[in-house]
């Protein structure tokens, strides 16, 4: 009797022991990254060009493709003059509104590497205009920031890439990987006119990427619960979107003095019950797992040992996520019931009702699954479930932590944000990367903007901006990468 102490008292010194080698190893530290000498930037001049570019309300409209086509056709003029070396010695095709550069490489035997950022901007409410600091698109440099409509989503990205390869040309730089950089103009819109016809044309060319980097996830601050530091997440992987219909058919409408036991909309709200209750089970692996084994290091006592044993500690860290709206998104396939209609008059049985359900994939998942998914949870044949496939996407495949193009945009990264913990991540939104999968053999989603809890609602929100001191970095980001990645 006297050993069973023993032993618990040596499990308990072996657990201990495990853990903490665990939490050792995963601290082991990176190698060496000497930070990027900063760029010699004429500040007022790459501050001025990125202004203009904001001052040009180029909002891309999904119905009508010539929506604010002097618009664009002035932002193309603004990015010719303030970048002539860039349009001196890179090819340049029109799709569109959306332009395609391609600056060949001195060794053809590498496969290319493509930029992606775009032009277009969403619209701002009218509602809220009166909320802005400075007018929306002013493009104001006022407080140490540029403000308006895109400076972050997208022009940031679109002008700092050409202020990188402008900078390289300068200083004589030829890259021996084909560079290739899409602006698109109806990103916003979902890309039907530029991305996804450029993506057919480099296809029929039978060009094949070695990886694409898009917009997407960021360099956040105080965003991830436990990391001080600022976190940077390179983006390995998108969800998939699809908006789910269910519609209520039923003979018995009309008059509404004398109803029938059941009704259109009485089958239906059943039915969007039943879904409700069968919400995606939440389970916490793939890349938002791999985020936070990476981030753990960064995090103090006793998060770090946490983070280290996921094998020990998984269904308590799941479940605190899951306590989030903000968190639980990555635990599963969301699902969120955004519209609801049926009737006409309040005296009248109407004879449809029909609801939207919308859903964001997990990596892995698929349309399919979803819709199979709701039907289970239906479970009623007068339910009729079907998928509005306009703009319904697969998620996307999870790219590559270990190829060489991962550990370029690592090392990018630390060169210009020393301070930075660096993880991949998965992007809830959906980028128009997505049109390039099938010709890369790598997705990146990232870009080099640095968030705050307080920034993530200026995106499409009110209050859009850009810090000069982050543009600056921004600029240091893809000239360190196109030298990193493009040799
Ligand atoms: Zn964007």
């Amino acid at each position: 009797m006297k050993k069973l102490p023993t032993l618990l008292f040596c499990a308990f010194v072996v657990l201990l022991a495990v853990l903490g080698f665990n939490t050792w190893r995963a601290a082991a530290p990176l190698a060496d990254i000497a930070p990027a000498t900063p760029l010699a930037l004429d500040t007022g001049a790459v501050t001025q060009r990125l202004g203009a570019a904001v001052r040009i309300a180029t909002v891309s409209s999904a119905t009508d493709p010539q929506a604010n086509a002097p618009a664009f056709e002035q932002l193309r003029r603004h990015l010719e003059t303030s970048f002539p070396r860039v349009h001196a010695s890179l090819k340049r095709e029109r799709i569109g509104e959306a332009l395609l550069y391609t600056w060949p490489g001195s060794d053809p035997s590498l496969k290319p590497l493509l930029l992606m950022a775009h032009m277009d901007v969403v619209p701002v409410d009218p509602a809220s205009a009166s909320a802005w600091q400075q007018p929306p698109f002013s493009g104001a440099v006022q407080g140490g920031f540029i403000w308006g409509r895109g400076a972050w989503d997208d022009k940031g990205n679109l002008m700092s890439q050409l202020e990188a390869i402008e900078a390289l040309l300068a200083a004589g730089y030829t890259p021996r990987r084909t560079v290739c950089l899409f602006s698109g103009a109806d990103e916003e819109v979902g890309g039907a006119r530029g991305a996804r016809v450029a993506a057919e044309l480099l296809k029929q060319r039978g060009m094949r990427f070695d990886f694409v980097l898009d917009e997407g996830l960021v360099v956040t601050q105080g965003i991830i619960p436990g990391v001080v530091a600022p976190a940077a997440l390179i983006g390995i992987a998108q969800k998939g979107y699809v908006s789910v219909e269910l519609a209520a058919q039923v003979t018995a409408a009309g008059h509404s003095s004398m109803p029938p036991l059941e009704s259109a909309i009485g089958l239906l709200t059943k039915a969007l019950a039943r879904l409700q209750a069968h919400e995606a089970e939440t389970h916490l692996d793939g890349v938002p797992a791999q985020m936070l084994e990476r981030l753990g290091p960064r995090m103090g006592f006793p998060a770090n040992v946490v983070m280290a044993n996921l094998w020990l500690f998984r269904p308590l860290v799941a479940d605190k996520l899951a306590a989030a709206d903000s968190t639980r998104a990555q635990l599963h396939t969301t699902m969120a019931l955004t519209m609801i209609e049926g009737g006409v008059a309040d005296n009248v049985l109407p004879a449809r009702a029909r609801a939207l359900a919308n859903f964001r994939i997990m990596p892995g998942e698929s349309v399919q699954g979803v819709l199979a998914h709701v039907r289970d949870a239906v479970n009623d044949p007068r339910i009729t479930v079907s998928a509005q496939t306009s703009n319904a996407a697969e998620p996307s495949r999870v790219s590559s932590t270990d190829a060489p193009a991962y550990r370029s945009i690592e090392k990018s990264i630390r060169e210009v944000f020393p301070q930075a913990a660096v993880a991949p991540g998965l992007l809830m939104a959906h980028a128009d990367a997505a049109w390039f999968e099938p010709l890369a053999d790598n997705v990146y989603l990232f870009s080099p903007v640095r968030a705050g809890p307080a920034d993530t609602a200026r995106v499409h929100g009110v209050n859009e901006r850009i810090a000069l001191s982050n543009y600056a970095e921004m600029i240091s980001f893809y000239e360190r990468l196109l030298r990193n990645a493009a040799g």
